[in-house]
């Protein structure tokens, strides 16, 4: 071989060898790039809770509302056995065996037990964080969306302190520093004289259910609104049979507003009416609550087939009325079914919870309510 070729073997050795270096160094660059991707993905929380309270919803009236579906209206159980899990859980307070709404949701919203009538808590002079705070500090929106006056005790315990729950123009004062994303419920009365400083903050503020309802039905100015305040009524709105609008439908909207934050959300719903005709002892109007309250766990098993980054939790805060379905001869479950109510107040029996969703925390069949705290803020909060 003369010096020639001998060169340009050499050197296009050298050039071959130089690209599979360079070939190798880029793919362990590629690679080292996408780990790093993956990795950042993997520590990013972007999760979503949503916490549907049944207010006085007990046992019997879930087994009630469960037969009388499938013997009275279409033939099927309720989708409650649509979840992935269930639990029992206590309901007791700090001073009382019996809760009542504001110690059993602030259980829920801080992890404390306090006694009952007392909204939030007080600690070192500061109000105890609510999972709706702690989901603040995490960057996600949050919402509420009741069927009472947003200064009742259940919506109250998520963004308020007051030692006396009945103190509602005190409680509406706070919702501001809240600096909730979405509020959709009743008590306007409570807020007129603090729509100004919403507005300053950035609100809009819907005044009736017909403003809602405009809302509901435009995509466009639902991607322009930053945050929303609506009031469905000026005191607490009407029961199931005179609304003419659908806790799924406010839930969808308060979804489509919250949703839009690439962080997540949590939002907390509230069947609030189950309670009261429990403590009337109205069984039909139990049942039609039960009927809302459905339709809107219906539409939220649907949001969830295509959002799996949710966890979606669903119980009461305390059982009321005391049901019982005594019709030993009764082979359905209709109008004429024979049931007695005990008590125009709650009872102390453990609730069922219900979750659709992956939970990484260890719960034990029967949990205290403010446990309830914790299995929420281990999915939404820690990662
Ligand atoms: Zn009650």
């Amino acid at each position: 071989m003369n010096k020639f070729f001998k060169d340009k073997w050499v050197g296009i050795l050298f050039l071959l060898a130089f690209s599979l270096i360079s070939l190798i160094l880029f793919l362990i660059l590629l690679i080292s790039k996408l780990h790093s991707k993956e990795l950042s993905n993997n520590l990013k929380n972007d999760k979503s809770l949503i916490l549907l309270i049944g207010d006085g919803m007990g046992l019997p009236i879930i087994s009630a509302w469960d037969y009388y579906k499938k013997d009275s209206i279409d033939n099927k159980y309720s989708i409650l056995d649509g979840f992935d899990g269930t639990f029992l859980v206590r309901t007791r307070s700090k001073d009382k065996i019996i809760t009542d709404s504001a110690a059993a949701a602030t259980a829920y919203a801080t992890g404390y037990n306090v006694d009952n009538y007392q909204v939030g808590l007080i600690n070192n002079n500061q109000r105890v964080k609510t999972i709706m705070d702690l989901a603040k500090d995490k960057n996600k929106s949050t919402g509420i969306v009741v069927l009472c006056t947003l200064t009742h005790a259940t919506p109250a315990a998520f963004y308020a302190y007051s030692s006396k729950r009945s103190d509602e123009q005190f409680i509406a004062n706070q919702l501001i520093y809240s600096n909730i994303d979405v509020a959709i419920g009743g008590g306007h009365k409570y807020f007129k004289n603090l729509i100004p400083k919403f507005k300053q903050k950035g609100y809009t503020i819907l005044e009736n259910i017909y403003q809602i309802n405009e809302l509901k039905n435009n995509k466009q100015k639902i991607n322009e609104i930053n945050k929303l305040l609506a009031f469905l009524s000026e005191n607490h709105p009407p029961k199931q049979s005179e609304r003419n609008y659908k806790l799924a439908e406010l839930s969808e909207l308060a979804i489509n507003l919250l949703s839009k934050n690439p962080n997540g959300f949590f939002l907390m719903i509230e069947a609030s009416q189950i309670d009261w005709y429990g403590h009337d002892n109205l069984f039909k109007d139990q049942i039609n609550e039960m009927k809302d309250y459905e339709e809107t766990i219906k539409f939220l098993l649907s949001y969830y087939k295509t959002n799996r980054n949710v966890l979606i939790l669903t119980l009461g805060d305390h059982d009321c009325g005391g049901l019982t379905l005594i019709d030993y001869n009764a082979s359905k479950f209709d109008d004429n079914f024979k049931i007695n109510y005990s008590s125009n107040y709650h009872t102390s029996e453990h609730i069922p919870a219900f979750y659709k969703g992956t939970i990484n925390y260890q719960i034990k069949p029967i949990v205290n309510n403010t446990e309830i705290f914790y299995i929420m803020k281990s999915f939404l909060i820690d990662n």
